[in-house]
Parts: structure tokens; C-alpha cells; sequence
């Protein structure tokens, strides 16, 4: 039993599975990715050294803090206030990526995010770049996504190394009805926060083979083409999809293995900050995040029809499509305005590629 055991304890109570997910929390989703990082707290916390943190003065972080807290049912009274800081650090790190300061309602914005064709935004969510072609599009996405996770663990690292006061970030938070609101974090635990998107993303963004705990990719999700509607699927792979993304019972075993492999990459972490194994992080990004060659839609990935099937439920799909249904006409014109932007690019560079 850890010294965090009422976060545990919480979390059961206040959550219906064992908690993780791959959205954000808002209005209008699960708070997926929170739940699932606020699980492997205790190893963060445990982990890290934190004795040298120094707590911002004043309330505004607290007041964030027990807010970001409340979307995954932890009540920061049972926690110490270096433990709060630390967790709301954390949670604020493992939002950034799908948010970057913007509003998560604000679908304009958190589309752009989404649909930056540079292939590095795409990895940030565990997701194929533009140029990320066949199998080997597959295997140059995964190499692309362990890169992305190991940049932020360096940043941590570096950050572990500053003298205590310099080891605060000022970052932002946006909140509906509020607007954008700053608030400093632990640097450290904010990076770490990021690498957990990544690698958790890569669970809700791919096929893995549930014969091997989930541990090898089979296959990864084009996200950038689906919705710009350039995507064949034999070249640029199967489209995300949003069924695979939800925090359901449909997903419990994906998210119970996120999980596991998030709370190892905090423990790796720990050992490459006190530098006793430099190449802590490569090692659970071989055991979790390895890509694995010669399964396909034939043979539906090796045996893995059920993630198949679900991957094909709800593709994502130009959102052109979707607008025309329901959207009012000024949300309608800002939305046909960068999709034709994005579809432009991609026609360029798609023209462009020999
Ligand atoms: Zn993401």
C-alpha cells in the first residue's frame, strides 16, 4: 500500500472502469487521458525528486489544480501540497497536446492542432505523418512517435537538472466561459505529462496484437488524410477512428494496458533522472511501443478481427462532410476556409512526391 492509497481508493469510487481513456476532458468527453495518467501517479510521486520542488506562491494554481483534479474524482486534501502540485503539473501536461492553450470546445482550434501536417504533431498523438506511406509508413510512424516521447523525457531531464526555482514553467490553461488562463508548473512532471499523451495515444491510434498484452503495433492510424479526404487506405493506412478513441468497456482491456505502460514510463524515467540507466526510456518504449511487420487487413492483423472491427466503427472523415449536416453558416465558413487550406497542402505535397 502506497502513500497515495486514497487516490486509489478515490478513483474506484468515483470511476466506473478501471479508469484511462484517450480524450480530454470537456463538455463533451470523458476525461480519458487524465484518468489514466492520475492512475500511475504513484509512481511519479514516489519516483521523482520532489523534495526540491518549490510551490508556487499565491492560489491561482490551486484553484486550477482542484479543478483539473475534480475531472478525474481526486480530492487534493488527501494529498500533500507538493503532491498537488506535482499531479496538477502533470494532468496539465498530459492535456497540452490536444489542446496547446486552446479551448478543447473550440473545434476550429483543436482541429487545426490535429490536422498540422507536420509529421511531428501527427507523432504527438501517436498518429502517421503525411509522407507515412505502407508498412513502411507503419514502422516510420512508431519510430517517429518513441522519438517524440523521448524528446520530452529529455526536456524533463533537463529541466530535473536546474536549480529549484528554475524548474517552474509558466504555461496556459484555457477554460470555457473564463478564456485563457496562465499558471506555473513543474516543468519536470508538465514534460513527463506529454510523453504520457504520446504513448497513450498510441494505443488508441493504432491495431496492437492482444495476444502479446498489446505490446507490439500492428498497424497505425492516418489521421491528417482521413480528414482532408486524400486517404486511400492500401497507401496511407485505416483511418483514425473515434470508437477506438472513447473511454468504453469496449476499450477497458486497451486502456488497463496504457495504463501499465505509463506508470513504467514514469519508473524509467526516475532512473534516467538519477542517471543509473541512460537508456531506462528505449527499454519500455521496446517493451510497449515496437512495431511489428507482416500482419494486415488480409488476415485481419494476425488474429485481432475485434480491434479490426472497432477501428472500422466511426472512421473520421473530411470534416467538410459533417459541417454541411448541422453547422450554422459563420461556423461553416471559418471551417471551409482552413480545410481547404490543409486540403490545398496536401494536394501540393502529395503532387510533389514522385
Ligand atoms: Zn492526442
Amino acid at each position: 500500500m502506497t502513500r497515495l492509497a486514497p487516490i486509489g481508493f478515490l478513483l474506484a469510487l468515483a470511476l466506473p472502469a478501471p479508469a484511462a481513456a484517450y480524450s480530454i476532458a470537456s463538455g463533451f468527453s470523458e476525461p480519458c487521458h487524465e484518468v489514466m495518467t492520475a492512475e500511475a501517479f504513484d509512481e511519479v510521486v514516489l519516483s521523482l525528486p520532489t523534495a526540491q520542488i518549490v510551490v508556487p506562491r499565491g492560489s491561482g494554481w490551486r484553484r486550477v489544480g482542484r479543478f483539473v483534479l475534480e475531472t478525474v474524482g481526486v480530492d487534493p486534501t488527501g494529498l500533500s501540497e507538493v503532491e498537488f502540485f506535482v499531479l496538477t503539473s502533470l494532468l496539465v501536461g498530459v492535456r497540452s497536446p490536444d489542446t496547446e492553450g486552446h479551448a478543447i470546445l473550440n473545434l476550429e482550434s483543436a482541429r487545426t492542432i490535429h490536422t498540422n501536417p507536420d509529421a511531428a504533431e501527427q507523432y504527438a498523438h501517436g498518429l502517421r505523418g503525411l509522407e507515412d506511406d505502407g508498412v513502411e509508413g507503419d514502422a516510420a510512424a512508431v519510430q517517429g512517435t518513441r522519438a517524440r516521447i523521448l524528446e520530452e523525457v529529455a526536456e524533463a531531464d533537463a529541466a530535473v537538472r536546474l536549480p529549484a526555482e528554475e524548474q517552474l514553467f509558466r504555461t496556459q490553461l484555457y477554460f470555457d466561459f473564463y478564456g485563457l488562463i496562465d499558471l506555473d508548473v513543474w516543468s519536470v512532471a508538465f514534460h513527463l505529462g506529454r510523453a504520457a499523451h504520446a504513448l497513450q495515444d498510441s494505443f488508441s491510434h493504432t491495431i496492437r496484437d492482444e495476444h502479446d498484452e498489446f505490446r507490439s503495433v500492428l498497424t497505425v492510424f492516418n489521421f491528417v488524410e482521413a480528414v482532408s479526404g486524400t486517404l486511400r487506405e492500401s497507401r496511407d493506412g485505416l483511418p483514425h477512428s473515434d470508437a477506438m478513441d472513447r473511454c468504453s468497456e469496449e476499450t477497458a482491456e486497451l486502456r488497463a494496458a496504457a495504463t501499465r505502460a505509463t506508470g513504467e514510463l514514469f519508473l524509467a524515467a526516475r532512473e534516467v533522472f538519477l542517471g543509473r540507466d541512460a537508456q531506462a526510456v528505449e527499454s519500455i518504449l521496446d517493451a510497449w511501443l515496437r512495431y511489428r511487420a507482416g500482419c494486415s487487413v488480409a488476415d485481419e492483423f494476425c488474429d485481432n478481427g475485434r480491434w479490426l472491427t472497432l477501428a472500422r466503427r466511426d472512421p473520421s472523415e473530411p470534416f467538410i462532410c459533417a459541417a454541411v449536416a448541422a453547422a450554422p453558416p459563420g461556423w461553416l465558413a471559418s471551417q471551409l476556409g482552413w480545410v481547404a487550406l490543409v486540403v490545398m497542402h496536401l494536394g501540393w505535397r502529395r503532387r510533389a512526391a514522385p
